[in-house]
């Protein structure tokens, strides 16, 4: 059995419980993982506690070397996690190994930004008094995760908390523990102290009550989430029982939006699912992507050339059905897939889709499809289009393509997001702030920001000088 990783132990679940872990692509069981409780959770959250002592009072230097040593670590380690991970999560091999490279980048840039984690000096309004402010580690951080990057969300959560200072309980999805527990090997290799980084894998019927463990633990002082929207509010109102501070990753949804002074070419390469094409460019803009659409090849993420994996699991597998379903029901068109594709190693293998005459009132265009899926929209103008790119409550992100200097700027601005890409849909790196606004989250992750989550500012006040 995979086991858990708690106070520098491997360890089954107090209850010797475990669940199954399968290959999307073949239905392959992986093997059983311990299959964590509350009182496993607990066990953690003491054994962070404690560690928290000694690791808070390391100098930024010295964890910088232990950061820098998982960078490397994961490095040396590129192949042999990116096979796990393309293993449980179905992705093909190359993304899986860009994900690990991703993974630590955010090692080396936060081993490096928590020297730089300055307090700062304040002019004092009178004689004999002197202001500064210090950034102190929050504490105890407990950290879930989603399956749909199961090393990139953790080491970018994990990377920031260990610099700051914190140490932490990691949670990761149910469907790809294995990629964690192959990260938590890392991280005893590179001798973090025991405690220091838990990782306590459950099932999906057992999350829910861990995750109203960490949000009512007085012990427990930042929770950092990264999944959906209905979840992440779930997290938000219990932590409000305990006045902890949260960091949220929700839904994202992020509206593609390509006006008539695009570059096509460019503007094609994208993996959106929610685009929305000028109408002058519409009809070669849909003839170009539906053509690369077209190219791509589905299967096994583990196979040579394959751009387009499984679906990660049945209920989202049943999710697309049903979101494409409910698209054609209201009118919308199939230029190319729409269909399943059965005679695949498995039944998760979903055709990828074009469906254009894409209306506000499908699924496909309000919900984020996590499938290969493009919901295209044709538009007339930028005010009909910004309008209806802001419609809802889902902020994560907005990409566009124009040539058009005062278009690119007036519609970055009027946009309401977190973040923007302008002729470019891959803003996610560590040295910037990712994150949404409203119902896409709270907090940012990655760059100089990305350490707010994880450190206090603390006020010391010189009297008497
Ligand atoms: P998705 O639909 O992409 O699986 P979820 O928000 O359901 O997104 O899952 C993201 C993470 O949150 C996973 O690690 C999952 O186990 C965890 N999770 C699901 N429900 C809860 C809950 N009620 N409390 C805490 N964590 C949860």
């Amino acid at each position: 059995m995979n086991p858990a990783y708690i106070n520098g132990v491997w360890s089954f679940s107090k209850k010797q419980d475990s669940f199954p872990v399968f290959d999307p692509a073949t239905d392959e069981n992986l093997g059983l993982v311990a299959n964590c409780t509350v009182e496993d959770a607990q066990s953690a959250i003491l054994a962070a506690n404690s560690a928290f002592l000694q690791w808070s009072k390391l100098t930024p230097k010295e964890r910088a070397s232990f950061l820098h040593k998982i960078k490397e670590e994961l490095l040396l380690q590129q192949s042999y996690i990116a096979n796990i991970l393309s293993r449980e999560n179905g992705k093909p091999l190359p993304e899986a190994m860009g994900e690990v490279g991703f993974a630590a980048s955010f090692f080396e840039w936060f081993a490096e930004e928590g020297r730089r984690a300055y307090g700062e000096h304040i002019p004092a309004p009178s004689v004999g008094k002197q202001i500064v402010t210090v950034r102190e580690p929050a504490g105890v951080v407990a950290v879930i995760t989603p399956w749909n990057f199961p090393i990139g969300m953790i080491a970018r959560k994990v990377a920031a908390l260990l610099a700051a200072g914190c140490t932490c309980v990691v949670k990761p999805a149910e469907d790809t523990p294995l990629t964690a527990i192959a990260f938590a090997k890392i991280v005893e290799k590179c001798g973090i102290p025991n405690g220091v980084f838990n990782l306590i894998p459950t099932s999906r019927e057992n999350a829910p009550s861990i995750g109203k463990l960490f949000a009512e633990s007085a012990d427990i002082s930042v929770i950092s989430f990264t999944g959906s929207t209905v979840v992440g509010k779930q997290l938000y109102l219990m932590a409000g029982s305990s006045v902890k501070r949260i960091a949220l990753e929700l839904g994202g949804n992020a509206p593609f939006i390509v006006f008539n002074q695009a570059d096509l070419a460019l503007a094609t390469c994208v993996s959106a699912n929610r685009i929305f094409v000028q109408k002058e460019i519409h009809d070669a803009f849909v003839d170009n992507f539906v053509a690369e659409t077209n190219k791509l090849k589905v299967g096994r993420g583990h196979d040579q050339g394959v751009n387009v994996g499984p679906i990660i699991n049945n209920r989202q597998f049943e999710r697309i059905v049903d979101l494409v379903y409910d698209a054609v029901n209201q009118g919308a068109h199939v230029v190319t897939g729409g269909k399943a594709l059965p005679n695949l190693s498995s039944q998760r293998f979903y055709a990828p889709t074009v469906l254009t005459k894409v209306t506000k009132e499908m699924r496909a265009f309000k919900e984020e499809i996590f499938g290969p899926v493009a919901a295209i929209i044709q538009f007339q103008t930028e005010e009909e289009v910004l309008q209806l790119a802001n419609e809802g409550n889902i902020r994560l992100a907005g990409y566009f393509y124009t040539n058009d200097l005062r278009q690119a700027w007036r519609v970055a601005r009027n946009l309401k997001v977190g973040m923007v890409g302008i002729n470019d849909s891959l803003v996610s790196t560590c040295e910037a702030p990712f994150g949404g606004v409203r119902q896409s989250g709270v907090g940012k992750e990655g760059s100089k920001h990305g350490l707010d989550e994880y450190t206090n500012l603390k006020l010391i006040s010189f009297g008497g000088l």
